[in-house]
């Protein structure tokens, strides 16, 4: 196959690059949300694909970006975008990834790519550090780090790795419907997942109530329930504290999980607060953290790194691979046969892996580890004087306490009390402006309005769009 000779590589490759410079350097003028009907951009492209090379490449893709992606697209990078959680993608991160996809190397086994395995252990171990998670997590000190494709995959593995602990025989067996998940209503929805993937079926989810006028898990509900279920023969296998739940922020007390599980894999899941525990500050936020079984935060939300990069954590170094390792014929080599590598694969389902410590990496030498706390300190003060906003006009509340760059509301009627209708009304109002995109939820089966603040380029002066869009 005729691929790109290497000059030509590089023309158009330079012509790619200013056109992300260029995308970049405009996209505060985009509409963050784009005005398109599902279904319209199938019909705009021709459904045959070609049988000949395009006469000239260059102008085949940025005709495609141009006229059909940007139109087409919400723009998660725009800084007007405070929806779901933020995805930042730095252009520090781009380098790294352009890097990687030039090296093109698959780094399944440490003999694969043994700079693809050695540079990741040395970034995770560092990020372990930190993030203030000291010594256990890191391969000195007998646990190790691994970067997921998200926090999604982290959870899963995590669940295998405790099925795995809870009885080694399940690698035989599978599993016998005994086995017993706890969550709380507001853990993401990947746990759920998980357990439906690891065939454990919805039955072994256990839902811990919140501690009284709180939307954090109860440790001594859960001290409660595993005892009651350890009572009836099930079996305990994984409590999931959440540091930072999507819907509000919340923060479970994971010491005291950690402190009541009894024998539970203990699994946190802090992919998009996890990351603030660089900032001496918030470090409270993982706190006992370092008691737990395994720790996620995803770099690719809140850690200037573009999808997909998420920090994995297990306190045993040796855990994933005993659960998951297969060797066939084909994948034996006389370095893991020596066992002084890590081979990645046995930490994920999949056996191909991205060398994504390439990104992560550049990220570290461009920005520091300062400015990335920068940043972060940078939403979390928008955050708070978006609160202080809310707290002073009487057309609205704060319908969670606000937590890190995380700020909740309820659009209040006549009568004082959140009014459903007219926050739906609203939000849709914002994002139909363009000029700012927001998400929502329900607390206590109220609608509210979440402004989840953490673009690379959000300011105040973004802040105050949004503002003015919210009290037009
Ligand atoms: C975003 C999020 C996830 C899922 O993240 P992915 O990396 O996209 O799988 C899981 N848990 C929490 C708390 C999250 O915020």
């Amino acid at each position: 196959m005729p691929d790109l000779d290497p000059e030509e590589f590089r023309r158009l490759g330079h012509a790619l690059v200013d056109w992300v410079a260029a995308h970049r350097a405009g996209l505060a003028e985009l509409p963050v949300r784009p005005a398109v009907r599902p279904g319209e951009i199938r019909a705009a492209l021709p459904a045959d694909l070609p049988d000949k090379p395009a006469d000239d490449l260059g102008v085949a893709l940025t005709d495609l970006l141009d006229d059909v992606v940007v139109p087409g697209s919400l723009h998660w990078q725009h800084p007007g975008f405070y929806g779901y959680f933020p995805a930042q993608a730095s252009l520090l991160s781009l380098l790294g990834d352009l890097a990687s996809g030039g090296l093109g190397a698959q780094g399944m086994l440490w003999s694969t790519s043994p700079a693809g395995t050695e540079v990741e252990q040395v970034l995770v171990d560092g990020f372990a550090r930190a993030l203030g998670l000291g010594e256990t997590f890191t391969f000195a000190g007998g646990g190790g780090g691994s970067l997921q494709d998200s926090a999604s995959s982290a959870a899963l593995v995590a669940l295998l790795a405790a099925l795995h602990r809870a009885s080694p025989e399940w690698r035989e067996t599978g599993v016998d419907g005994t086995e017993r998940v706890y969550v709380t209503a507001e853990t993401h929805s990947s746990l759920a997942k998980a357990v439906r993937v690891a065939g454990l079926g919805s039955r072994a989810l256990r839902t811990v109530p919140f501690s009284p006028g709180t939307l954090a898990m109860s440790a001594e509900a859960l001290g409660g329930m595993l005892a009651e279920d350890r009572a009836a023969g099930l079996r305990p296998v994984l409590v999931c504290p959440t540091v930072g739940t999507t819907g509000t922020g919340a923060i479970d007390p994971v010491r005291e999980v950690c402190e009541v599980a009894g024998g539970a894999w203990v699994h946190v899941d802090a992919a998009w607060a996890g990351v603030a525990a660089l900032c001496p500050e918030f470090r409270h936020v993982l706190d006992g953290a370092e008691l737990a079984d395994s720790v996620c935060t995803d770099a690719h939300k809140w850690l200037a790194t573009a999808f997909d990069a998420s920090f994995l954590w297990v306190r045993d170094g040796t855990a994933l691979p005993a659960a998951l390792s297969i060797t066939p014929e084909y994948l034996r080599n006389a370095a893991t046969d020596s066992g002084e590598v890590v081979d990645y694969r046995d930490w994920q389902v999949p056996l191909g892996r991205r060398f994504r410590a390439l990104k992560l990496w550049a990220v570290v030498q461009g920005a520091g580890l300062e400015g990335l706390r920068e940043g972060i300190r940078g939403h979390v003060a928008l955050a708070q004087d978006l609160a202080a906003r809310v707290e002073a006009d009487p057309r609205f509340s704060l319908a969670a306490p606000p937590s890190l760059a995380l700020v909740c509301l309820h659009v209040l009627g006549p009568d004082g009390e959140p009014d459903d209708a007219a926050g739906r009304a609203l939000l849709e109002r914002v994002n139909a402006s363009g000029r700012a995109f927001l998400t929502h939820t329900t607390i206590d089966g109220r609608y509210a309005i979440r402004v989840a603040i953490g673009g690379l380029g959000t300011g105040p002066e973004h802040l105050d769009v949004l503002w003015a869009e919210l009290t037009r």
